[in-house]
């Protein structure tokens, strides 16, 4: 019986792990982004299935005794436990609240990746000679990965909350301690598979939790988008080492998907942002401290939603740069009326994202599909940067670092070389937000001071809303 549900189990498992792969596939257009989501369910569902009966098969098996029925009612308690908060905490979540929950999740995968290790080395394999030896590194090396991937991903989620601050932490030497930390990895996992002593697994544990936090803590707020996917990487090569030490083949193929999906996800958000991808997983590697101080650019101008209206009423040309602050005010629906209202008197709207605009990957794109705007207006960063100068108008709806000209200009500053939203080439440009605080990064904007910059303080989708009240005041007075 327990042999036949093993042989039906491992089959779904391949099942289960070429879904994953189509849920990938499909994940990455638009267009067949909601068959990747329904591909990875089923897998997922077919993988706890098979699980469930696996284990099911184990306890009804008169041999296995208690510890398989044991086993059973702890998978079940985990399923159900775990299935209500996750299915719970998936219902409220903001979209804006996403990645810090993201990041939690991760924090997970490393804590069971560390107790898997654990587990796997006070338990006796009963293994011998080489096999012992590569027991040995394997736990060595998922409880190392683990941990760094706890304790990073804890920082994240403290630093994306906003529970603790996003600047960069700068201790001294911070290269040689990272460079450091490897070393006495390396040296540490020889020395285990040698002589498997207790107090190393313990030693490398500590070591693991303190890199981890180090490196999320050492990486500045500009950073923060490539940290979380390479989180997720870290995660993903943390469940592959569960999956080795479990001996359970889908773990090894899932996490193996997860690592080297995000691994790419990293890379690609590292060239949208001109970082090294290496110095970004090494814990701001070679990056030096910012120079720039607080300095006083002067003073802004203000301008008031009448005024906005008749500035668009007269336009020709109009592009729109979102951030993170629509998607707060949730003013994406109200843009989207402007945007149908302004078309319709001729106007040529467009939009232009910014990779890292938003807390996570995609985050205005995702905005704008719900409220209905059209694909075919909104533009990449680099499709309409050149534009931007011909603009009559630009609208910085709740954006700030995506359009931050230090970036360009300033080579002190701690986001310095990321690519920006040239907003400031146009002829106006208007920043909705609430105040003259800066954004994630925690830099200060020069823009917000420019001549041709006029802020129009509040909430965003209160002040898109009195715009579109006003122009149709304009087109009343027609
Ligand atoms: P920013 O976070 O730089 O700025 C957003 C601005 O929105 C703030 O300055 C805030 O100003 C304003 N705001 C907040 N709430 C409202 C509201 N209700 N109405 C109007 N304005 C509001 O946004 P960007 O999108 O320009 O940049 C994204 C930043 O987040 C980058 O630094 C990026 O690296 C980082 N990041 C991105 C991730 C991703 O995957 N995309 C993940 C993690 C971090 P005020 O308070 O004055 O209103």
């Amino acid at each position: 019986m327990t042999v036949v549900a093993g042989q039906v189990a491992g089959a779904a498992y391949i099942v289960a792990a070429l879904l994953f792969i189509l849920s990938l596939a499909g994940l990455s257009k638009h267009e067949t982004s909601r068959r990747g989501v329904t591909f990875g369910i089923v897998g997922m569902a077919i993988a706890l299935i098979a699980t469930v009966w696996v284990t099911a098969a184990g306890a009804w098996d008169s041999e296995a005794g208690g510890a398989a029925v044991t086993g059973l009612v702890m998978l079940v308690v985990a399923v159900v436990v775990g299935g209500a908060i996750g299915l719970w905490r998936a219902r409220v979540v903001e979209m804006t609240g996403m990645p810090e929950l993201i990041a939690l999740l991760h924090s997970f995968v490393g804590l069971a990746a560390v107790l898997v290790g654990w587990n796997g080395a006070l338990y006796d394999t009963g293994l011998e000679g080489a096999l012992a030896d590569i027991h040995h590194a394997e736990v060595f090396i998922g409880v190392f990965i683990g941990g760094v991937t706890f304790t990073g991903s804890i920082v994240a989620f403290l630093k994306l909350s906003a529970r603790i601050s996003s600047k960069p932490l700068m201790l001294p030497g911070k290269n040689a301690l990272n460079i450091g930390a490897l070393v006495a990895f390396l040296v540490l996992t020889v020395w285990y598979v040698i002589t498997p002593e207790l107090w190393l697994l313990v030693a490398v544990t500590l070591l693991a939790l303190a890199l981890g936090w180090h490196l999320v803590a050492s990486i500045g707020g500009g950073d923060m988008p490539v940290v979380v996917s390479m989180l997720n990487s870290y995660s993903g090569w943390a469940a592959a080492a569960a999956g080795f030490l479990l001996n359970n083949d889908l773990l090894i193929v899932t996490g193996a998907l997860v690592g080297s999906s995000g691994a790419y996800l990293s890379y690609i958000m590292c060239k949208a942002m001109n970082r090294s991808f290496l110095s970004v997983i090494a814990g701001g590697f070679g990056i030096e401290a910012p120079t720039s101080s607080d300095q006083e650019y002067g003073e802004h101008r203000e301008i008031d939603a009448e005024s906005a209206a008749d500035m668009l009423a007269g336009a020709q040309t109009v592009v729109i740069t979102p951030g993170y602050g629509m998607a707060v005010a949730q003013a994406q629906h109200g843009v989207a009326d402007l945007v149908q209202k302004l078309r319709e008197r001729g106007v040529d709207v467009r939009f232009g994202i910014h990779p890292v605009a938003g807390r996570l990957p995609g985050h205005m794109n995702v905005l704008l599909a719900e409220a209905k705007v059209p694909y075919d207006i909104v533009l990449e960063m680099d499709e309409i940067n050149d534009d931007l100068s011909a603009a009559d108008v630009v609208l910085v709806i709740g954006a700030n670092d995506t359009v931050n000209p230090a970036a360009a200009e300033d080579p002190g500053s701690p986001i310095a070389g990321m690519p920006v939203l040239r907003v400031w080439e146009a002829q106006n440009v208007i920043v909705f937000k609430r105040s003259m605080a800066s954004g994630y990064a925690g830099v200060q904007n020069p823009l917000f001071y420019r001549d041709n910059t006029q802020m129009l303080f509040g909430d965003a989708k209160e002040k898109v809303e009195e715009i579109l009240f006003q122009l149709s005041r304009v087109s009343e007075l027609r």
